[in-house]
């Protein structure tokens, strides 16, 4: 088995490259059978004649002694080759055409079951407490990958050892997701009182509206700790099982809730502030969304008339599109966004000052023990 890395190939001097891939497949070939593994393919195998330079021609060549490479084998030669890429759109064509590259398996982030049996593999070596519910943690973290489920457990592993436990136990586990999903506490930066009390509103309208729609996911967690990068607080909706499809109710509802943040300030403090900078970017690129791609407004109707950006990566940053339509459908998809945002924002407002008591509670209750969980929450906010 021969593993190498797709940028082992790039050289500043020209010719370099090319020797190094020749001398790679005599060496398999003496070897044979064998398999030839090349990570990051891209390197070597991006699209050619887009860009000049010294790198860009010594990639071509490399590129071009590749593909010759993989024309002369006999069929049973006893050489398979694989190659990976986290970037498939850039590949050359001719990589990719019969005879060379000619299967392709897609790994896209793992379902539930996939998840649990990542989470064994990296659970394996680790003095794990009987307590700790794998299962329970795949249920948890739909839409992480290997990578990430393997820095949740290392991250439990680390807080354990810290914390002077024998074993990882389930809290460590708890903390540690949270650490992956929302950054470490920063318990360093001190908000103001007022602040405080502001961020509280914020997060508790955010868990608030989220429990009283059906539609929304549930909460699992609300809290006023500041983490990672700029959050102040962060309320985490997880779905309850593995969610393909969206309906245009559910849209609607994570709208609400995303509104929901400012509008509770809006309530408790009278005055708005600059926290809403995420909420407002996300129910906008979602509102985008369901105009330019889903079909769901009336009034654009179905023509779609937006481009997803050409992914840099697989895991697409969410509605970064491309609007594609004359002036009169920009105008118009404009005034439905605005549309689905303000009625959105009338939701969000409606049953804010409709629970408004149960609202004030979960704020004192923020404010007094600075993080709830699911059950902590429902037990405050009550049946809907
Ligand atoms: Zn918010």
């Amino acid at each position: 088995f021969y593993s190498i890395s797709g940028s082992d190939f790039v050289e500043m001097f020209v010719g370099v490259g090319a020797a190094r891939v020749r001398d790679l497949f005599r060496e398999a070939q003496t070897k044979a059978p064998c398999i030839v593994f090349i990570d990051e393919i891209d390197a070597v195998g991006r699209q050619r004649g887009v860009s000049l330079g010294v790198v860009n021609d010594e990639r071509e060549q490399t590129l071009n002694q590749l593909l010759s490479e993989m024309d002369g084998f006999e069929p049973n030669s006893g050489v398979v080759l694989l190659a990976a890429t986290n970037r498939p759109e850039v590949l050359d064509r001719a990589l990719l055409r019969p005879g060379r590259f000619d299967r392709q398996v897609v790994l896209d982030a793992p379902d539930r079951t996939g998840r649990l049996e990542i989470l064994k593999v990296h659970a394996r070596d680790k003095p794990m407490d009987a307590g700790v519910d794998l299962d329970a943690l795949a249920r948890a973290t739909p839409g992480m990958v290997g990578a990430d489920l393997a820095n949740a457990l290392n991250e439990a592993a680390l807080l354990a050892a810290r914390r002077g436990h024998e074993r990882i136990l389930p809290a460590d586990v708890d903390d540690a997701l949270e650490r992956v999903v929302a950054g470490p506490e920063r318990r360093s930066r001190r908000l103001s009182d007022p602040e405080k009390r502001r961020v509280a509103w914020h997060e508790g309208g955010h868990a608030l509206v989220a429990s009283s729609l059906p539609a929304a996911d549930p909460v699992r967690k609300v809290s006023i700790v500041p983490r990672g990068r700029g959050a102040l607080g962060y309320t985490m909706q997880l779905p309850r099982e593995e969610v393909l499809l969206r309906t245009r109710a559910e849209l609607e509802d994570r709208l609400t809730v995303l509104l929901a943040g400012r509008s509770s300030e809006e309530l408790g403090c009278g005055e708005i502030s600059t926290g809403a900078v995420d909420d407002l970017q996300q129910a906008t690129a979602l509102a985008r969304q369901m105009v330019c791609l889903f079909g769901m407004s009336e009034d654009v109707g179905l023509p779609q008339c937006a481009r997803e950006m050409e992914g840099v990566f697989l895991r697409r940053e969410d509605g970064a599109l491309l609007l594609d339509g004359s002036e009169v459908t920009a105008r118009r998809v404009d005034v439905e966004v605005r549309r689905l945002l303000d009625e959105a924002r009338g939701r969000a407002r409606e049953i804010l000052a409709r629970r408004r008591d149960v609202l004030e509670r979960v704020v004192d209750a923020l404010l007094e023990r600075e993080t709830l969980d699911g059950d902590e929450l429902a037990e405050i906010v009550g049946e809907v």
